[in-house]
């Protein structure tokens, strides 16, 4: 081959770069035109709001008229789930797109920040970002132009904050402020570039501190019990009996609100507070009562479900201040406005409080999702979503393709009324944190739309539901013979799906610890 010359590699050196000044130029307005048109995104994520203490997924104990809004003007998905359902692991699959045994986080463990999220994806795209509220990952932000998180938990009642420069006190309750905290950073935000808003609530999780005026309007009234709250667990596994989350057998005298004797101080007085009441002097109708057995069991369900819907209203409330905001400031038309949860949550189902299980209560997330022009008010999405598919939608709406290492798909297509032919007919779930805080077995499994089929692999014990003639998953049917082909079928797709996501069972055999040592976090990262 002839070497080139000096004058001739000049020459090529030129023609290259015009060819490359025209190209970058025609990519340059490219971006421009569409950036143009990308939309902002606001994404209201809750902790621990389950689907059903929302009216607009039909609640028999509270009514959310903000958060109806949405779905009202937007879009409803009614088999929306996170694949691990606890809040640190879905934060860390928010934000990569990933599962846990892939971006490092199955269970309260530390988030290492330096690897690829969405929020620097977005922000290298020109997207503004910010994250306000409860971040509960162990390591500062990254990605974000402004952020403004709770230490771990944080608390209800006049929170601290981190920032990039330092940590601050802000007077209120959490959910007034995680809300002013978000309309300032739109208000603060460049006018001249779309926003990515991760705006994330602390309520309702516990230990369920309402506001004053909400605790006042939920004060007195009585919930209607589900159906599941003095569940046997008959036919199920080992694992159901064993956990140590249980409404009636496990909500502490602190949970319950209960005022400990004036003189008590000091570890005195915190013992009394985390010990479980077996009897409980309270007033009932004017008089004063001594409640033990049955009466005190429901009094228990009373007093954990009027704190935890006070803690939701304050979400509601919120949320349609931020909706007010946006529409009186002219943002309303070109903004996707999601809300969802962190994972789902039990309210008596089963007997329980929190979450973990693969059972319906805990696994289904609510979404909801108002884009207007694009997404047609008041519609109903039934497709299989998952939590891994967050991180995807968000790339699809800013215009970017989806990384082939993000594991779930853009919602895109659904918002738009046309889900792809080949969408997901099933999914796959896996839970470590075993023991963890509520003594709940590790267990992974698969759910298509009309079966669940779970393995508690540390104890190899199975459970299968009927989704369609047990929708309440009270009859395990794993041993029933009639149901011998369905259960290896299950088993097929089980396997198939572990090899798709690339689930090696790497954190299969890991001990998290007990209670309060899950890791190099903060006391305050660990769930109470
Ligand atoms: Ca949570």
């Amino acid at each position: 081959m002839r070497a080139c010359s000096a004058y001739e590699s000049m020459i090529m050196s030129m023609r290259s770069c015009r060819h490359w000044f025209a190209l970058l130029s025609a990519v340059l307005t490219s971006i421009a035109a569409h950036a143009a048109t990308r939309p902002n995104v606001v994404f209201i994520m809750t902790d621990d709001h389950a689907a059903h203490a929302l009216s607009a997924y039909g609640s028999r104990v509270n009514e959310t008229p903000n958060l109806d809004r949405i779905a009202r003007e937007g879009m409803r998905f009614t088999h929306a789930f996170a694949v691990n359902s606890i809040c640190t692991p879905s934060r860390a699959t928010l934000l990569t797109g990933k599962y846990s045994h892939l971006n490092g986080v199955p269970v309260f463990n530390r988030f290492d920040g330096s690897q690829p999220t969405v929020a620097k994806y977005l922000q290298a795209a020109g997207y503004h970002t910010g994250m306000v509220g409860k971040w509960h990952l162990g390591s500062d932000p990254t990605g974000f132009d402004h952020w403004i998180i709770l230490p771990g938990q944080g608390d209800y009642m006049d929170p601290a904050f981190l920032t990039p420069s330092g940590r601050k006190v802000i007077p209120g309750y959490v959910s007034d402020i995680i809300t002013d905290l978000s309309i300032e950073f739109l208000k603060q935000r460049p006018t001249n570039r779309p926003f990515f808003l991760m705006s994330h609530h602390k309520a309702p999780h516990r230990p369920w501190e309402p506001h004053p005026k909400h605790r006042a309007q939920f004060a007195g009234r009585t919930i209607p019990e589900p159906a599941t709250l003095r569940d046997d667990y008959a036919t199920r596994t080992d694992a159901l009996h064993e956990n140590r989350q249980r409404v009636f057998d496990d909500l502490t005298r602190r949970d319950l609100k209960l005022e400990p004797p004036a003189d008590l101080q000091g570890p005195a007085r915190a013992q009394w507070l985390n010990a479980i009441p077996r009897v409980v002097e309270t007033t009932v109708d004017g008089r004063s009562q001594t409640l033990t057995g049955e009466a005190l069991n429901a009094w228990k369900y009373q007093r954990y479900m009027q704190d935890y819907l006070a803690c939701v209203q304050s979400v509601d409330d919120n949320v349609g201040r931020l909706l007010d905001w946006l529409s009186t400031h002219g943002l309303a038309e070109n903004t996707v406005v999601i809300y969802t949860s962190d994972q789902g949550f039990f309210l008596g189902d089963h007997g329980l409080y929190d979450k973990r299980f693969m059972y319906e209560p805990s696994l289904r997330m609510p979404l909801l999702v108002r884009w207007p022009g694009q997404i047609r008010p008041g519609s109903v999405e039934g497709s299989l979503v998952i939590n891994p598919d967050f991180a995807p939608t968000f790339m699809d709406l800013a215009g970017l393709a989806v990384p082939d290492d993000m594991q779930g798909r853009s919602l895109v297509p659904l918002f738009r009324g046309s889900a792809p032919s080949d969408w997901r007919t099933s999914l796959y779930y896996r839970y470590y944190h075993d023991p963890g805080h509520h003594n709940t077995r590790a267990h992974y499994g698969v759910r298509t739309r009309t079966h669940k089929l779970i393995h508690y692999w540390k104890k190899d014990q199975w459970e299968l539901f009927d989704l369609v003639t047990d929708p309440d998953e009270l009859r395990n049917l794993y041993s029933d013979p009639a149901q011998q082909e369905t259960v290896s079928r299950l088993k097929s797709e089980l396997q198939r799906l572990k090899r798709e996501f690339k689930d090696d069972d790497q954190f299969a055999h890991e001990q998290p610890g007990g209670p309060g040592v899950d890791g190099p976090f903060p006391d305050k990262a660990a769930p109470r």
